[in-house]
């Protein structure tokens, strides 16, 4: 029996070693193919946290079912292998192939990557999927990471959020002096401008920031995960406002190690890309379908839910405008990225007046 095997055996390595050209490639995707990847994926969120935290395991279940178990993805909550804000460094090293979290955590490692999670005042989450895969924002993004040794991609969107929880009313621009708020991203530096003091705070530790007043106000996301979160429960902070002006349209991001990405072969390149982009509209779907749910409990809980005065969101939209201004003039790559996203505002925006904007002042008109 040994010696029947050995023959074919012999020839095809034989083959492989010395054979034409595309016998040699057959043999190389042949041999790929079979080769199983078992990857790490860390995030900013706590384990399986609704929709922020769910993304990636859903991308993980995916991924080993499209791949049959070839590529399995095992998923960490922040704290489990890296802190939340390490997922950035753990990725790019190479420790974990792949991570789960917002660009707009990194600003302090490339100034351009705020444009890629949400701006203040900028593009919603209809129009960030738009400009990402079809208005040259992905290219930009991944021409960001490279020299990170990272691959992007969009992993999620939470539509638009909430202005946030305040331990005082908010009915002019008086209220926010001194007022110490997290907040990320620019909308922090808007807040600096506006007078507050803006500090970063990982999502699980808020509740206690809040309770205890090492803060006086935070934004999180919106009715789903702030219910979650049981900002609600805190007397304190019971002014809940909006909108979210400062992320009209978040991005999550799925990053991969650029080294684990190009040991992939092209039929698992091709699922990673799909289950991302499959997660990527899977949880703009269920943030629409449940924050409206949240936000009728939060209501009977006695919250008090409501909107910026408009001279308030003015002042931060003027704001905002400087300092994306000032942005990108910092920095060549982040001014580009910043051109790009502006151009397609500004043409989006204008179509948009005549058909989103339009539509939704149709439907409120009184029928009766
Ligand atoms: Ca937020």
């Amino acid at each position: 029996m040994r010696g029947r095997w050995l023959v074919p055996a012999l020839m095809l390595a034989l083959a492989a070693c010395g054979g034409e050209g595309p016998q040699r490639t057959e043999q190389g995707a042949a041999v790929q193919a079979e080769k199983s990847f078992r990857w790490k994926l860390v995030t900013t969120w706590p384990k399986n946290y609704p929709g922020l935290g769910t993304a990636p395991e859903k991308f993980a279940e995916l991924i080993a079912r499209m791949s049959n178990g070839r590529l399995t993805v095992k998923v960490y909550g922040a704290g489990q292998l890296v802190p939340a804000m390490e997922v950035f460094d753990t990725v790019s090293s190479g420790t974990a192939e792949m991570g789960h979290g917002a660009a707009y955590y990194w600003k302090g490692k490339a100034p351009a990557a705020v444009f890629f999670t949400s701006v203040p005042f900028g593009l919603n989450a209809q129009e960030m999927n738009a400009w990402l895969h079809y208005g040259g924002g992905l290219a930009l993004w991944r021409e960001v990471y490279a020299p990170f040794n990272l691959v992007p991609f969009a992993g999620g969107n939470s539509g638009v959020q909430m202005a946030g929880w305040f331990n005082r009313e908010i009915n002019s621009l008086a209220d926010l002096q001194g007022l110490k708020m997290r907040i990320p991203g620019l909308g922090g530096e808007v807040i600096r401008r506006a007078g507050g003091e803006a500090v970063t705070i990982p999502g699980g530790e808020l509740y206690t920031a809040l309770q205890t007043g090492v803060i006086d106000a935070t934004e999180w996301v919106a009715p789903y995960n702030d219910l979650a979160f049981g900002f609600h429960q805190i007397e304190k902070a019971r002014y809940y406002y909006y909108p979210g002006w400062h992320e009209p349209g978040s991005t999550l991001e799925l990053i991969v190690n650029q080294d684990a990405w190009q040991s992939l072969p092209d039929d698992l390149q091709a699922m990673v890309e799909a289950a991302a982009r499959a997660v990527n509209q899977d949880m703009l779907d269920e943030y629409t379908a449940r924050n409206h749910a949240a936000y009728v409990e939060l209501e009977r809980n006695g919250v008090q839910i409501r909107p910026l005065p408009d001279d308030v969101l003015v002042e931060l939209h003027r704001l905002s405008d400087q300092v994306l201004g000032e942005l990108a003039a910092s920095d060549p790559l982040a001014r580009r990225v910043y051109e790009s996203q502006r151009a397609f505002q500004e043409q989006v925006s204008a179509y948009h007046r005549i058909s989103e904007e339009a539509y939704f002042r149709a439907r409120r008109l009184p029928t009766d």
